[in-house]
């Protein structure tokens, strides 16, 4: 129960020396707190719901949440697409509530921008009436789970147009940064990027799947992106500023890491002496450093 619900106002009742009129109001008062209090057991909501522009819309993963990654919603004129990654079963269904809640139009395609391979339950909770458009590489990620998907799947190399309407979306590959097989989404008429899990917005997220100059590399890349907007994997909407303050992090954190790697320190020691000024990491990373270094360490040490 949130603090200063319903326990404290039955007790203020109680212990009221106060006329019949104010105990209504106190009665009434508590009522109302109990009704719009979480119940004991429903689960925290996953997403928060922000509005882009006109017809799109983020959903902001909570990022201590099993999401873990926003999603991003375009409503076309006839349907609804989403775009995004890790999505649970509890994700997808609460994805799909919120798009009803903003929309009578259907839920017609999910853009998967990657799949992390080992995740069997993640990615297939859609129902079977939504296609899924995605990379052929997170394809044949998504095949290599023992978990078979019902859905219509429609997987391209390196780009892909889709246009309906006065709506653009343009999907592109960017490899080899974050995670094989994942892509970016593009709107043109708008200046929107849906960058996915490979930028993330005041927040930490865990590093440990993908090849970290590959991963500069691309950010270098949409920075020359017009944009006016741009929904990150974690965190709130941002624009491109907050794309390059990810990239310098980025940057930071790997030549941290390097310079390890040059005294000759083990991932261990890394790990152990790690250090950058706290104004530069970014909120949660505590959370998310042990692996990170781990996997940074990991993937410096064999590209030199
Ligand atoms: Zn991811």
């Amino acid at each position: 129960m949130w603090p200063g619900s319903g326990t404290t106002s039955t007790t203020a009742m109680r212990n009221c020396n106060c006329n019949g009129a104010t105990r209504v109001r106190l009665l009434l008062a508590a009522l109302l707190l109990l009704l719009f209090s979480p119940a004991a057991g429903v689960a925290a909501p996953l997403y928060s719901v922000t509005k882009v522009d006109e017809r799109l819309y983020a959903a902001i993963a909570d990022p201590r949440g099993e999401a873990a990654s926003n999603a991003f919603i375009i409503i076309t004129p006839t349907s609804v697409t989403v775009a995004g990654a890790h999505f649970t079963p509890a994700g997808a269904a609460e994805i799909t509530r919120i798009i009803a809640a903003i929309t009578p139009l259907p839920l017609r395609s999910v853009i998967l921008t990657h799949h992390h391979q080992e995740s069997p339950a993640v990615d297939f909770g859609f129902p079977p009436t939504v296609e899924l458009i995605t990379s052929a590489r997170s394809w044949s990620n998504l095949k290599g789970e023992k978990q078979q998907l019902n859905n219509q799947v429609i997987s391209f190399e390196k780009v892909m147009t889709i246009v309906g309407g006065k709506q653009t979306i343009l999907l592109t590959v960017m490899e080899p940064g974050y995670t094989a097989g994942n892509l970016v989404v593009y709107l043109p008429e708008q200046a929107v990027l849906f960058a996915s899990d490979l930028a993330y917005n005041n927040v930490a997220g865990v590093m440990d799947d993908g090849h970290p100059r590959g991963w500069v590399q691309d950010l270098l890349q949409l920075e020359n992106l017009v944009v006016t907007k741009v929904v990150p994997g974690r965190g709130n909407v941002t624009d491109g500023a907050g794309l390059q303050r990810f990239r310098f992090f980025l940057q930071d954190f790997f030549t941290e890491i390097m310079g390890h790697l040059e005294r000759g320190e083990s991932a261990e020691e890394t790990v152990r002496l790690f250090h950058l000024p706290p104004e530069k990491i970014p909120p949660l990373f505590p959370l998310v450093q042990r692996k990170s270094i781990e996997w940074a360490w990991r993937e410096l040490q064999e590209q030199r």
